[in-house]
């Protein structure tokens, strides 16, 4: 069975072959630690593959957002310059993609304003994103950020403009509000927004070695960057079922289903062939053939990565040079917005 996100998201692949002229992509990723597969698969390698085909490329490093479920933000520093490495890495092309941090960009922030009133309390608390990180968070108690930082995406997303969101799943609610912000901004003060839409993968939402969603707080992933010798170890240690024989089944084996599917998408294989191959070797043969898969996938990525790490003043600079072109496009964003709701006097 087909998700209607699933379908709409071939559509639009559809759309951009056509025509990538007519996209502008804004994505990104909270400065919370290194990135794993899950983002690669989910996003990252959607992110360059679509830079590739000529559609404009902005990456948003949600630093704010890192207050959504816990009380501190640790080495911010450290995690913006080793996202940045990752996105390079991955192939982002840095000279053509602007790559920026959000606290950064005070007009971008200005739009938060404007786009809360447009949305009602039940509207913010019934998010079901929302309500699982609130259930994994690590904060003393729920903060205003964690029902409000949606609306803040919507802000990152809609102060340049951008039409098309690649993502995982577990964005389609924010992506949802998205929408809704910007319909109700242009139904009350006239047409400054486009309506974007959510971008899935093959693989929107890669399971971590415990079976939940791979992510980067959880303690389940594995990293672009680990070594070849912690990925064997993490992907041994993954969490499997009581079934010897390995079969491609997502709906009713999910954590069997998901290494399947990363084996697959490593190797250019297709998971059903896959899992067939594999059959009733088990569990064991299943992870030694994954392993192997990833590590062969990400060796160059890894190497690369290991180099840009090496020189932390080009990233720095990257990042200088996105924050200044992001700052120019939210000044532009901004002006129409006040314009269009009676702000600007005399
Ligand atoms: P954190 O635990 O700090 O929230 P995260 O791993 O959830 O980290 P985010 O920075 O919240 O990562 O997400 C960045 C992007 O990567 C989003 O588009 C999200 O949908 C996507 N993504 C994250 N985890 C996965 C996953 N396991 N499978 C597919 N896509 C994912
Ligand atoms: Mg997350």
């Amino acid at each position: 069975e087909i998700s209607p996100a699933a379908r709409r998201s071939a559509e639009l692949e559809a759309e951009i072959t056509a025509d990538p002229s007519r996209f502008r992509v804004l994505t990104g990723d909270r400065p919370t630690g290194p990135l794993h597969l899950g983002h690669y698969f989910g996003t990252l390698h959607n992110r360059v593959r679509l830079q590739r085909q000529g559609v404009e490329l902005g990456l948003v490093i949600a630093d704010y957002q890192v207050l959504t479920d816990r009380d501190v933000a640790e080495d911010l520093e450290g995690h913006v310059i080793t996202l940045i490495a990752d996105y390079l890495a991955a192939g982002v092309d840095p000279d053509e993609a602007m790559i920026f941090t959000h606290s950064a960009v005070t007009a971008l922030n200005q739009l938060l304003l404007p786009f809360l009133s447009l949305v009602t309390v039940p509207e913010l608390q019934r998010n079901p994103t929302v309500k699982d990180e609130i259930a994994h968070s690590r904060q003393s108690g729920v903060s205003g950020l964690m029902f409000t930082y949606p609306a803040h995406q919507a802000a990152d997303i809609l102060f340049c403009r951008a039409n098309l969101v690649p993502v995982g799943s577990d964005q389609l609610p924010h992506l949802e509000l998205t929408r809704t912000i910007a319909r109700r901004f242009n139904d009350r003060y006239g047409p400054v927004f486009p309506e974007p839409e959510a971008l899935l993968s093959a693989a929107p939402l890669l399971l971590g070695t415990d079976g939940a969603k791979m992510s980067k707080s959880r303690g389940n992933a594995i990293m672009l960057g680990s070594s070849s010798q912690e990925t064997a170890r993490l992907i041994r240690g993954a969490k499997t079922d009581a079934q010897r024989h390995i079969t491609y089944e997502p709906g009713t084996r999910p954590e069997v289903s998901s290494l399947v599917l990363l084996g697959a998408l490593c190797s250019g294989r297709d998971p059903v062939e896959l899992a067939g191959s594999i059959g009733s070797g088990g569990a064991a043969v299943l992870k030694a053939e994954v392993t192997e898969a990833v590590n062969a996938c990400f060796a160059p990525l890894r190497a690369r990565r290991a180099e840009l790490l090496a020189d932390p003043g080009y990233l720095h600079q990257v990042l200088r040079e996105g924050n200044a072109r992001a700052e120019e496009r939210a000044e532009a964003t901004l002006a129409r917005v006040r314009e269009a709701m009676g702000t600007v006097y005399g």
